[in-house]
């Protein structure tokens, strides 16, 4: 009999009951080191005083009356973003990342559209995305795995290989409305993109007339120690999305515009009844202090500069295991040999009492809090050389020895 909590995921057979900061207890009062923060999200750790006081604050006082009237913790939190994103004018909130790239590709189809080309609705992206679970989203993710047994993949999303340029001015036709991407490929495995080719892409779209849509869902609110990761380029896009850590936890999501996109997006053009509610918006607010205090990103950029030494000494310890490490800040990746399964070194690294989240091509994802310690890096880098010891081929094992 199908189980009442319906069983599309395939969960670990773990249950927290509490937190606090990077850790998590279990119901058996087992103690986890959670390096994962429930997939890049829990960004400020748990139970962080200043937001959860924030939320239950707000949700004494009103947590929910539509977009049918002013909402004035949204207005600040859009203020707030638009004040510290350069190139930002105007912010449309949402619950999920899914929901904010549909929100994104949407103001990019409308954009051309409003400018007399309702022709231009193409998006272009790239093989090893991920942008979501939505109809529109897998067809933008591309992955045949996502869109089997889902009918006819959305029109409109055109896949080229990530990082070639070539490839890139090739797609573009009269058709082509934006370039939609991730500055750091998360899901598909912590990969980064080239800077270069970051600052290539915004060239092209300057001169084609396209837009460039930043997927900023897991690497975006200080996660690669900037508060968005693409600053790392020095360029400017024209829409950003953002979701995952904007709400430190609560089901938050933002697309964040210049005035020439958001502008497009009028009365009756897109629409959400929870979208940037007064409980959102400040866990939202609450995020945001913490994050945008004076010398925290910093902060995140050294701790993040001293894990990945860390885990390059862990790569060289355990050369019959790790290839590679990869990512950017505390997005960070451990790419496995062959040999061994992201999947076997997760299940090793629950084993010693340290939370991690598998990505694609076989790389270990380890997305801590980002109010963690170098203390806490260190304790973390004991359990993964543990983990790694594990799952290590037992000839190389004893070789090692
Ligand atoms: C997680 C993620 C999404 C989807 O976000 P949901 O909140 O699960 O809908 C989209 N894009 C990227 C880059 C993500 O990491």
């Amino acid at each position: 009999m199908i189980p009442a909590l319906m069983p599309n995921y395939n969960r670990a057979d773990l249950a927290f009951e509490r937190g606090e900061g990077a850790w998590l207890w279990d119901a058996q009062g087992r103690r986890f080191l959670d390096f994962g923060a429930g997939i890049a999200t829990s960004s400020l750790g748990h139970g962080h005083p200043h937001l959860v006081q924030a939320i239950a604050e707000q949700a004494a006082r009103v947590m929910h009356t539509s977009n049918l009237y002013r909402v004035p913790q949204a207005e600040r939190l859009a203020a707030r973003l638009v004040e510290a994103t350069p190139f930002a004018d105007t912010v449309y909130f949402c619950n999920s990342g899914a929901e904010a790239n549909e929100g994104m590709v949407k103001a990019v189809r409308k954009y051309h559209a409003a400018h007399g080309h309702p022709e231009r609705f193409r998006t272009i992206c790239f093989d090893g995305a991920f942008h979501g679970r939505t109809l529109a989203m897998i067809s933008a993710t591309g992955n045949a795995k996502y869109l089997e047994g889902f009918g006819p993949p959305v029109e409109g999303f055109d896949h080229i290989p990530f990082g070639n340029m070539n490839a890139v001015r090739q797609a573009i036709t009269k058709e082509t409305a934006a370039i939609l991407i991730e500055p750091v490929q998360g899901e598909g495995g912590v990969r980064p993109a080239d800077l270069r080719f970051l600052r290539e892409l915004r060239a092209a779209c300057d001169e084609f007339g396209i837009l460039l849509a930043l997927d900023e869902v897991q690497t975006g609110m200080g996660r690669s120690g900037k508060l968005w990761a693409y600053q790392w380029a020095g360029i400017e896009p024209d829409v950003i999305s953002s979701a995952k850590g904007i709400g430190g936890g609560f089901p938050l999501g933002a697309v964040i515009c210049s005035e020439r996109v958001g502008e497009v997006l009028k009365p009756g053009t897109h629409g959400s009844t929870y979208g940037g509610n007064p409980l959102a918006c400040a866990a939202g607010n609450a995020v945001l202090d913490v994050i945008l205090a004076p010398g925290f990103l910093e902060r995140v950029d050294r701790v993040a500069r001293y894990f990945w030494r860390g885990l390059l000494d862990l790569a060289a310890k355990h050369p019959t295991v790790v290839s590679g490490v990869q990512g950017a800040g505390l997005l960070l990746g451990i790419k496995l040999v062959p040999e061994v399964t992201n999947s076997e070194l997760q299940a090793a690294g629950v084993a010693e009492g340290i939370l991690t989240v598998a990505a694609g091509m076989n790389v270990l994802r380890v997305a801590p809090p980002l109010v963690i310690t170098e203390a806490e890096v260190d304790e973390a880098l004991r359990l993964l050389d543990r983990a790694l010891l594990r799952v290590t081929p037992s000839q190389a094992k004893a070789a090692a020895k």
